[in-house]
């Protein structure tokens, strides 16, 4: 009898198969790895396989993005789970396991590589976005046509689907009170640890070439390096670990320190949660200890952010239309600005070029380093839409290709977020005003100069909005706007009520319900 566990894979008793395959894809980790733990636990063999999906990656090159930070960070990170695999298998006594790393279609591979190993179950974590959902239902048929079957259970989220439901049953689209039940669900104790060291013995050498195939490089994956060995990102779960470590000597200031781009606030390990390479079960745990005792402030602040990103994965489960339209209906009948001076400011803010260096800034750092603090991402999403009212959805988009930590439940939910869109999300009269914004979060303008540098010699003061300086400070930094740095390409107080009056639609279909 099959006893069907909290995570939703199956438990079943200790070695009924065979043969099995762990099919690792954001869950780049050995340590409290579900898909590996139950698959090594379920069979005497196990191999190991992660696969460059063409449809993913063929999709990124279509649109130009050869030199795809992710697609560097994936390459290496798998090159340091192999070895992690292989010294774990050694340990236990088998040689030359390891990962098998294909560059195929998934749907196609994965089925086959079943077969050639002659297995009767693949294991692999959930993966709610849309195509991957899709993905996964052909692979489940394709693997029944020959008697495989396809477990699959959560990883990427605490609490995932519908684990968090209100007292009548029904989706949570608020986050307070889901905050709440999440947090209650939590203190009951329902994560099980899932535990790899213990059942690597079942670990398998790697299989023939003429099975495994070679480990694609990048450049046969049709890629090129880009700069993330510049950047202070650790790869794969050692690197993620180094962070971790970092931060949590830095969390209790969370709080205080998170809203400040210029300031080493924040965890930076988004890109670990969005390729696994860190467990977030294990980041909550930690916070969720660490919030108990001193200075717990932080960390429970923090940890109301690990929610966040619960939340917006259980909307795109309810609410799977999200991601081609707006979370509340009425404002898709917004119009957004069109033609070439939309397209013009589109490119400006794609450029950083906008003329408000906050703005700028925040879009040099995504441009160069596939990263922007949190609060950036909101003054520039509001930014976009609300000051050049161009639609949400083409910033989504644009994020989308440079995040290195893109995660399409929590990219969406910030962008419906900022449009007012979305689930829980501003009100549509909040519009961030992208001076004083600057002002309160980079007073002495640190952060603008790390990435404007031809603003460096402008006093503090006249750095939030240089098209006010005084002509004497403009002259003594060297600077002629226009020339050295734009000019605003809208008034913001103007583009303010253009915004009120664009979203007057979204008033009046409220008021017609
Ligand atoms: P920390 O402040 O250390 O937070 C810890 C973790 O909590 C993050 O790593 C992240 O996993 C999660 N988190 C934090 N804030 C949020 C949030 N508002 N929503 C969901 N999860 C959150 N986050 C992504 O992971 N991927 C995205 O594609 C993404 N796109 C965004 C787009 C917009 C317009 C906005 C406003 C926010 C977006 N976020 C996204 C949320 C947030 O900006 C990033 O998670 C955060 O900046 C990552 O930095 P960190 O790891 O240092 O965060």
């Amino acid at each position: 009898m099959k006893a069907t566990r909290e995570d939703g894979l199956v438990e079943r008793p200790a070695k009924t198969l065979d043969k099995a395959l762990a099919w690792f894809r954001r869950d780049l980790r050995i340590n409290d790895q579900p898909a590996l733990h139950h698959a090594l636990r379920a069979a005497r063999q196990v191999w190991c396989v992660f696969v460059y999906d063409r449809a993913i990656l063929d999709a990124l090159l279509a649109r130009g993005l050869r030199a795809d930070r992710r697609v560097e960070f994936l390459h290496a990170s798998l090159a340091e789970l192999h070895l992690q695999l292989h010294d774990l298998a050694a340990r236990h006594g088998v040689q030359d396991a390891g990962l098998i790393v294909r560059h195929a279609a998934a749907v196609d591979e994965i089925p086959r590589l079943a077969q050639a190993l002659q297995v009767q179950a693949v294991y692999a974590s959930h993966d709610d976005d849309p195509y991957a959902l899709a993905r996964d239902a052909r692979v489940r048929g394709r693997l029944a046509d020959h008697g495989i079957a396809l477990h699959t259970g959560k990883d990427h989220v605490v609490f995932e689907r519908s684990e968090v439901l209100t007292l009548s049953g029904k989706p949570y689209s608020v986050y307070t009170p889901y905050k709440n039940a999440w947090l209650k669900k939590f203190d009951a104790g329902v994560l099980p640890a899932h535990l790899v060291e213990p059942h690597a013995d079942a670990l398998a050498a790697l299989p023939p070439a003429s099975i495994a195939g070679a480990m694609p490089g990048l450049a046969e994956l049709g890629f090129e390096p880009t700069n993330l060995h510049e950047l202070r990102l650790g790869i794969g779960s050692r690197g993620a670990r180094a962070q971790l470590d970092d931060f949590l000597e830095r969390i209790d200031a969370y709080e205080d320190t998170r809203n400040f781009p210029a300031v080493k606030g924040p965890s930076y390990l988004s890109v670990h949660l969005r390729f696994g390479t860190l467990s977030v079960r294990e980041l909550a745990r930690l916070a969720h200890a660490r919030m108990q005792g001193p200075g717990g402030r932080g960390a429970e602040v923090w940890l109301s952010e690990l929610i966040w990103r619960d939340f917006y994965h259980q909307v795109l489960h309810h609410y799977p239309h999200v991601v081609s339209a707006s979370f509340k209906s009425e404002y898709d009948r917004i119009r957004w600005e069109h033609g070439p001076q939309a397209e013009a400011n589109f490119q400006a803010w794609c450029d950083g070029r906008t003329g408000y260096p906050l703005v700028d800034a925040a879009m040099a750092q995504i441009n160069q380093t596939g990263y922007m603090h949190n609060r950036l991402r909101m003054v520039v999403a509001s930014f976009l839409v609300k000051d050049l009212g161009v639609s949400w959805q083409r910033g989504e988009q644009y994020f989308a290709d440079r995040l290195n930590d893109f995660d399409l439940a929590a990219n969406n939910g910030g962008w419906q977020w900022a449009a007012s869109s979305g689930c829980d999300a501003q009100p549509y009269f909040r519009i961030f005003n992208p001076v004083s914004q600057s002002v309160k979060f980079d007073p002495q303008g640190k952060f603008i100069r790390r990435y404007l540098p031809q603003l460096e010699a402008l006093p503090d003061a006249a750095l939030h909005a240089p098209w006010l300086a005084r002509p004497i400070d403009l002259s003594a930094a060297g600077l002629v706007l226009g020339r050295d740095y734009p000019l605003p390409v809208v008034d913001h107080a103007e583009a303010r009520e253009r915004t009120l009056a664009r979203y007057a639609v979204v008033k009046a279909a409220s008021a017609e319900t």
